[in-house]
């Protein structure tokens, strides 16, 4: 502690000492400070309730970062105190800079926090602090436990862009993720691509097998559909029982190799389905592709697909057909 006396610039009684440092202590927000050397000066009471840490495990030690990762890596006060700001971008999930104070950093992260043996979701502040010449003597960084926020946050996303029944993207995603390619399909100059594809004769599965029984079909087949994609793709609950699968950068001679998979993948699972003379469960797949132009609409190419699709359906069900009117 003796240390901390050299920080302030002001002399101070030992008596004014050892309040700032109680108070400190007894601060309820988790609060630790680090030395001109990057070695731990203060761990707070806070702190050590929310780390699983005690103060006397880390005092004089640069080990601070392993309160709160498993991995080696800086934490926001030592960032500050090396000067490392651009830093912070690749090591945090997000950060801002205060606009009252330059030298400060504020970011937010998920921590492994290894001793609690639980993830938190901590919002972090650093802060230098500088002796009379305006030269950093110390860092201090404040923490925030933010992860039942967080965790509600990801609930709320959730249920915004998820389908509840398939947990796949819901028509609101679908529909704002078609938009996006579309405009990045449009600046790149590449081909999007979009598949439809609906169950058939599902009304009869339902009536055979109830309505709980029909949803469990549509869960095995939503499955199904969205092991078939790439990491780019995103396959969507459309309504009912359709689904609708983007397919960035591919064109239609690609569309229809996937399109296939995903009939074949269907037909594979061998849901039987008493409703109708054909054994299994199958679906019917509309394929479209468009080189977008300025004057063209994300519309077009759904409207494209569902008349695909259509065409499929009235060639006999089971089976995959493209736009320029190929079928298999
Ligand atoms: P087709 O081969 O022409 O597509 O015939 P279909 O019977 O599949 O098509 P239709 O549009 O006549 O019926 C769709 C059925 O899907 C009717 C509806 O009750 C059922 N369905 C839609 N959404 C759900 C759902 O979330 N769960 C269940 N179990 N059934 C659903
Ligand atoms: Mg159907
Ligand atoms: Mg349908």
């Amino acid at each position: 502690m003796q240390q901390v006396q050299h920080l302030f610039e002001t002399p101070q009684t030992g008596q004014e000492q050892g309040f700032a440092l109680k108070l400190m202590e007894l601060l309820v927000i988790p609060t630790f400070v680090l030395d001109l050397h990057g070695r731990v000066l203060i761990w707070n009471r806070a702190c050590e309730r929310l780390t699983g840490v005690q103060a006397s495990e880390v005092l004089g030690t640069r080990e601070h970062w392993r309160c709160f990762y498993h991995q080696p890596r800086p934490t926001l006060a030592d960032l500050v105190l090396q000067g490392r700001s651009s830093d912070v971008a690749h090591l945090y999930d997000s950060h801002t800079r205060r606009s009252d104070d330059n030298d400060s950093l504020t970011a937010r992260n998920w921590c492994d926090m290894p001793r609690l043996g639980r993830r938190r979701y901590l919002a972090v502040d650093a802060s230098p602090v500088c002796d009379g010449e305006g030269a950093i003597v110390a860092v201090v960084e404040t923490l925030r436990d933010l992860t039942e926020e967080k965790k509600a946050q990801i609930a709320l996303e959730q249920l915004a862009t998820r389908d509840g029944l398939t947990g796949l993207a819901n028509r609101r995603c679908f529909d704002t993720t078609l938009h996006a390619e579309w405009q990045r399909a449009l600046r790149q100059r590449q081909p999007l691509s979009l598949l439809m594809v609906d169950v058939d004769n599902f009304k009869q599965y339902n009536d055979a097998y109830g309505h709980l029984g029909g949803d469990e079909c549509l869960q095995r087949i939503a499955a199904a559909v969205a092991s078939e994609m790439r990491a780019n793709d995103l396959v969507a609950r459309y309504g009912g029982e359709e689904f609708a699968v983007i397919l960035p950068n591919q064109s239609l001679k690609g569309a229809a190799i996937v399109a296939e998979r995903i009939r074949c993948r269907v037909e594979r699972l061998c849901l039987p389905n008493l409703g109708t003379e054909k054994q299994f469960v199958t679906v019917s797949i509309g394929a479209a592709t468009a080189l977008p132009a300025p004057e063209s609409a994300p519309c077009q190419l759904v409207a494209t697909a569902d008349a695909a699709l259509y065409r499929a359906k009235h060639m006999g069900r089971n089976r995959i057909s493209l736009t320029n009117g190929s079928e298999s």
